[in-house]
């Protein structure tokens, strides 16, 4: 019946249409404090995220960095967005917003479990990336301090209320009447989670944040400060890590459950035996034989993040950013935040 139909137009629409309206990507780094959280957030943002396919000599154009400044500076915008980001004003302006605001989530029992700072989560204002004109709007949440105090009980509470938060919002504007042809979205699609590198296991609190927040977010584990472990520590503390996962049945992503097909299971499968990436980050470049590169100077040489055989950073940024970018929203769309929205609306019906 159909000779040559030619639906493979339909790709080119789809990237005009996404080229036009850009997308929104975030995701938010927890761990305690020093295990270099805003380090590699800022090491997410200078890295060749957006260089590497473009052409030479634009290089570095995109990735201004996005400084983190002290949280009590920040102006308080109760949307999350920056009242001066260029994207915001004219819909499609182009550049780094370098203010960092404390959101008011709550007015708040969390505020309590974080005595330094004025609200639990600070905000980075998105940085919009483009790429052969496609625009990415990227936020990054960072958590100042979690889990630092003696008694951690419900130290979660502020980050899951916030994450609630962005699905509750995304629901009121679903269920308008009069609805925007595009929701906002400032939902979490990817929530980087940050062991300290012992060496030995997952301690009670890293189990109880993982088992928890894997019900709501894709919860993405790395081994912080991978430099201060030895290539066969570190690969024994990813093998217990994992074995530790399993016997708590706690599902980080990428979750076998969500797997497509026996091709997707393979690509996932690799992915699997690699997490959590062991990344080292740094925010400082470095002459090394005549090139530029971010790393970490030390007495016997310098780590370079960005290269596979120092450490897994471009592992971890390729699964965030090339390779799993829109798996991470689909299933934050359909997994997380459709269980979220059945919660909700079950509970209104009561
Ligand atoms: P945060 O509290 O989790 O945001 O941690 P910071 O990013 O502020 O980092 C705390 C300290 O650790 C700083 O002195 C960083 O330079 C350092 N640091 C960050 N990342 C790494 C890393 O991968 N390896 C090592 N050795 N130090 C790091
Ligand atoms: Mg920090």
């Amino acid at each position: 019946l159909f000779g040559y139909v030619g639906i493979e137009a339909v790709l080119d629409q789809m990237k005009i249409k996404t080229m036009k309206t850009g997308f929104e990507f975030n995701i938010m780094v927890v761990g305690q404090s020093g295990l270099g959280k805003s380090t590699m957030v800022n090491t997410l943002f200078k890295s060749k995220v957006s260089r590497k396919s473009s052409q030479p000599g634009q290089e570095e154009r995109i990735p201004k960095t996005v400084q983190l400044q002290s949280i009590t500076h920040g102006k308080v915008t109760t949307t999350g967005l920056c009242p001066t980001s260029p994207w915001d004003k004219q819909g499609t302006g182009l550049g780094a917003c370098s203010c960092v605001h404390s959101l008011k989530t709550s007015p708040t029992p969390g505020a309590l479990l974080f005595p330094n700072v004025s609200s639990p989560l600070t905000h980075l204002c998105p940085t919009v990336i483009e790429e052969k004109g496609v625009k990415m709007k990227l936020t990054v949440t960072d958590t100042p301090g979690f889990g630092d105090q003696i008694n951690n009980e419900n130290c979660w509470d502020p980050i899951i209320k916030y994450i609630n938060e962005q699905y509750e919002r995304y629901l009121r504007e679903e269920i308008l009447i009069t609805r925007k042809r595009k929701i906002p979205d400032t939902r979490v699609h990817g929530c980087v989670y940050f062991v300290p590198p012992t060496g030995h296991w997952l301690r009670p609190l890293d189990l109880e944040f993982m088992r928890r927040l894997s019900r709501i977010v894709n919860v993405v584990p790395v081994i912080a400060k991978a430099d201060t472990l030895t290539l066969e520590e570190r690969a024994e503390f990813k093998q217990r890590i994992q074995e530790d996962l399993k016997t708590h049945t706690i599902s980080v992503y990428p979750q076998e459950d969500f797997d497509q097909d026996p091709e997707d299971r393979a690509l996932n499968d690799r992915i699997r035996e690699k997490i959590p990436f062991a990344v080292v980050g740094a925010d400082q470049e470095h002459q090394v034989n005549g090139k530029r590169v971010l790393g970490r100077k030390t007495k016997w040489g310098i780590i370079e993040v960005e290269n596979p055989a120092h450490c897994e950073f471009p592992l971890l940024r390729d699964l965030l950013i090339r390779s799993h970018l829109q798996d991470l929203k689909d299933i934050t769309h359909n997994v997380h935040y459709e269980s979220y929205r059945v919660r909700r609306l079950n509970e209104s019906n009561r």
